[in-house]
């Protein structure tokens, strides 16, 4: 807070608790140059946070008259759980500077620097959602994401997924520890394991087949792999 806010804080304070007001002038340029002091670090508001309301909520709640520390020590349980309700990762929507496959460049550890910043001082609201299921089923998504290859953080895989479609769709699908059609070869379009599925296009001019790869596998395929899943489950359960 800076001071013209500390002072407008204080002025709040002694009109919600006429005991503060103070008749001697000195004795209140101290008491000011003191909350300035205490408060230098916490802001007047940020996301979730306002020092005046916390103020207003102490003295509602307290025969005490109210401290620099009942409105700093707040600021520091309100910083401390955003942080720990942070993923740790960033939005690399919002940060078009920032190249993903530069993974491990200045940029990006900047950009995250950056944002564990922004939250610590409440300018940001913390990244809470957890991809990690949790449990004995996330072992499973764990070693079949493994198996897929994580080379570039999930959040930066997430902004390219539209680019990359096929592979997007697989982890999707081990996120969910669902059935995996491309962990099989397609019955009906021969396309091999890994591979996606083929649709067939005929070019009307001259006759010429050509084969493209298709966003969704055939229906056997994904048959296939659902009794391919529910048999190695069995075979694990019965080793387990
Ligand atoms: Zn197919």
């Amino acid at each position: 807070m800076t001071p013209r806010e500390v002072a407008a804080l204080l002025a709040y304070v002694v009109q919600l608790d006429p005991r503060l007001a103070l008749d001697d002038q000195a004795a209140a340029a101290e008491r000011l140059t003191q909350w300035c002091d205490l408060l230098s670090d916490v802001p007047a508001t940020a996301h979730g946070w306002d020092a005046a309301r916390v103020a207003r909520d102490y003295i509602a709640r307290n025969p005490y008259r109210i401290q620099p520390s009942d409105v700093s020590r707040p600021w520091h349980t309100h910083k401390a759980d955003a942080m720990s309700r942070h993923v740790g990762t960033f939005e690399p929507t919002a940060h078009p500077e920032v190249d993903p496959d530069d993974q491990y460049g200045n940029a990006y550890v900047a950009a995250l620097r950056a944002e564990r910043h922004a939250i610590a001082a409440g300018h940001q609201a913390p990244t809470t959602h957890r991809a990690l299921t949790a449990g004995p089923a996330a072992a499973v998504v764990e070693r079949r994401l493994a198996a897929l290859g994580e080379y570039m953080p999930r959040t930066v895989a997430q902004a390219l997924a539209e680019y990359r479609p096929v592979r997007a769709e697989r982890e999707r699908l081990a996120r969910e520890n669902a059935p995996d059609p491309l962990t099989v070869a397609c019955t009906w379009c021969k396309a091999a394991e890994d591979e996606p599925c083929r649709g067939r296009a005929i070019n009307p001019r001259n006759q010429q087949t050509r084969y493209r790869p298709m966003g969704k596998s055939h229906p056997c395929r994904v048959e296939d792999a659902t009794a391919a899943q529910l048999t190695r489950h069995t075979t694990q359960e019965a080793a387990a």
